[in-house]
């Protein structure tokens, strides 16, 4: 095979990334935005020994999984991978994801996780799901104000048809359509990152499921926002208003926001609920995009954790102590630890709105937190060693250090909950705690990304020693 060969290839299966993959004389395709059961017609792009990636050119039959996208843009831009697929494929892709990464990384044995594995948690209703959206602003070839996303892997801003992204809430629309206009009639410049000139870089709307409350912040290359009053008048009118900020970022970055958030009328933030549990969200705040799957997987993590009132219980990776707060009230105490100051500024400020006073949070790197923790309990009561009931990790991507697994270890919870965004990673760390006196007891997916790859993973584990 080499590039720019023509073939005809059926998709038999699915790569990470929701690319179908399909074989032709034994040489493997990577196809984007071809889906498994279709046949189609590819273009070789670029040709490695034994597997190459080719273009979709035309479908020449169409898989029963297939189904048309409801978003004209969903294969070029960067935000969902896989709308295509019909939603039940999806689930039983990212299902069997987790499942062949615990059998394949964690060895886990096939038998067991038949026995243990609970069906995954899917949306009932997959669109329009997300509660944030930061749309870059910029301008077309013909020079008219855009608001979008970004295309897969780069700053190419493809205009969103009609402002409306089919994740987001319709409110978004109607906010980015009077953001345009107020910058249109007032001749504000939209930024343009290659020369680093003009002003409004990004538009960040938050919307609070519960509260219906909203949120917007106008991400600016500047100091100021002229004729703001001109925006207000605009942006007021539409129900649920909360709060209207601008963020100054004068950095040359692709990091979207800067430290200084400006008022500009109402709250600086907006409130919201996962389950009883208020939030109070800033525009830096990081808060999860899915609130009704958060609640969801939250639930699995509070039931895993099994709770009576009498445990003492670690959060670690707590962030702004969503999961802390959540399992305070069925705790007698919880200790989070998160590397960022500002989110556990947040989870101290959320402990108190919601009156929790059993929380406490540590700021730092976790590999640090917890074995100073261990060795200074240590020395402070000499012959006893700190001990905690259950331990939840959230880790990032890249899983728990080996120093966390180990104090955990030595901690001896009865129960640990690992809550993970990346089922490789869970997968090595669940080997890792199999082999140190723990086993793996149940294993629930949840999606929290429809449309995308992404999934999230709740495991238990528990000693070994008691079943
Ligand atoms: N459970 C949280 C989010 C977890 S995301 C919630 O639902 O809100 C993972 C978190 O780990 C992030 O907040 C990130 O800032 C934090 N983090 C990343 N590396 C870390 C480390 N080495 N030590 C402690 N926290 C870390």
């Amino acid at each position: 095979m080499k590039k720019n060969d023509v073939v005809t290839v059926e998709v038999t299966d699915i790569g990470i990334g929701g690319e179908g993959i399909g074989k032709v004389d034994g040489y493997t395709l990577f196809i984007k935005d071809a889906v498994i059961g279709d046949t189609v017609e590819v273009k070789v792009m670029k040709a490695k020994k034994n597997y190459g990636y080719a273009r979709l050119m035309r479908i020449v039959k169409e898989s029963a999984f297939r189904v048309s996208a409801r978003c004209p843009e969903a294969r070029r831009c960067g935000g969902c991978q896989i709308q295509e697929m019909d939603y039940r494929k999806q689930l039983e892709f990212k299902n069997t994801k987790v499942r062949n990464n615990l059998i394949r990384l964690g060895s886990v044995e096939e038998e067991l996780l038949d026995q243990i594995m609970e069906p995954i948690a899917g949306m009932e209703e997959p669109f329009r799901y997300r509660n944030k959206a930061q749309f870059p602003i910029g301008v077309d070839k013909e020079g008219n104000l855009i608001a979008g996303f970004y295309a897969g892997r780069t700053h190419q801003i493809i205009p969103v048809p009609n402002r409306d992204c089919v994740l987001g809430v319709p409110e978004n629309k109607v906010i980015l359509d009077q953001i345009l206009d107020y910058m249109r009639e007032e001749k504000i410049s939209a930024y343009d990152e290659e020369r680093h000139k003009g002003l409004v870089r990004h538009v960040l709307v938050r919307y609070g499921f519960t509260t219906k409350e909203i949120m917007v912040c106008l991400i600016i290359n500047g100091d100021k926002l002229p004729c703001s009053e001109k925006l207000l008048e605009k942006l007021t009118k539409i129900p649920g208003m909360t709060s209207i900020t601008y963020n100054i970022n004068k950095e040359k970055t692709n990091v979207i926001m800067g430290s200084k958030v400006c008022p500009l009328w109402g709250q600086t933030y907006i409130t919201d609920y996962i389950g009883n549990v208020k939030y109070q969200i800033s525009p830096l705040s990081f808060y999860q995009v899915n609130p009704v799957q958060t609640e969801v997987l939250y639930g699995t993590a509070l039931e895993y954790a099994g709770l009576t009132g009498k445990e003492t219980v670690w959060d670690v990776y707590c962030g702004i102590g969503t999961i802390s707060l959540f399992l305070a009230q069925k705790a007698q105490k919880v200790y989070g630890v998160e590397i960022v100051p500002q989110a556990i500024e947040d989870a101290k400020h959320n402990a108190e709105i919601n009156e929790i006073t059993n929380a406490e949070f540590f700021v730092g790197k976790a590999e640090e937190v917890l074995p100073e923790y261990y060795a200074d309990y240590a020395k402070e009561h000499p012959g006893e060693h700190a001990r905690a009931d259950v331990i939840v990790v959230d880790p990032p991507r890249k899983g728990c250090e080996r120093s966390v697994l180990d104090t955990m270890v030595q901690m001896e919870p009865e129960r640990i909950v690992y809550v993970s965004c990346d089922s490789a990673t869970l997968a090595r760390d669940v080997k890792y705690l199999r082999e140190n006196g723990y086993e793996i007891r149940k294993v629930k997916a949840t999606d929290m990304f429809p449309m995308s790859v992404h999934v999230e993973t709740v495991v238990l584990l528990s000693q070994l020693k008691q079943k």
